[in-house]
């Protein structure tokens, strides 16, 4: 599900009106940045989203995110509706120790079970 108004506000409030990169205010000019790049299969759903400057964004561009920001992104979500898209937890399972090569494809295979488990659910 695309990310609504409402989204868009609780996680500006949760940010605390912050970027999620550099931790500078946002304000009205944030963009919604997609952790698992939708270029990868990455979902546009607030489970899979942050807000961030437009610069940060696009200097994040199509990488996957570093354990530091899988921990901050999960602390955020502790206790959010927001929720947290499943690949993510893989890959935060993942972890350290992975190289570049083994996170993207651990990160292929999570999102291709959980398409397969929407599908199953859907029948
Ligand atoms: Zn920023």
């Amino acid at each position: 599900m695309p990310v609504t108004p409402d989204d868009a506000r609780l996680m500006d409030v949760q940010q605390g009106g912050r970027c999620f990169f550099c931790d500078g205010p946002v304000g009205a000019k944030s963009t919604f940045d997609h952790l698992i790049p939708q270029a990868y299969g990455g979902i546009d759903d607030p489970a899979n989203v942050v807000l961030a400057h437009r610069r940060c964004n696009q200097r994040k561009e199509d990488r996957l995110p570093t354990d530091e920001e899988l921990d901050r992104f999960f602390a955020l979500r502790r206790s959010s509706r927001l929720g947290v898209w499943p690949p993510l937890r893989v890959l935060r399972d993942e972890g350290e120790g992975a190289d570049e090569e083994e996170r993207w494809i651990a990160v292929a295979q999570a999102i291709s079970q959980t398409i397969a488990q929407q599908i199953a659910r859907q029948r």
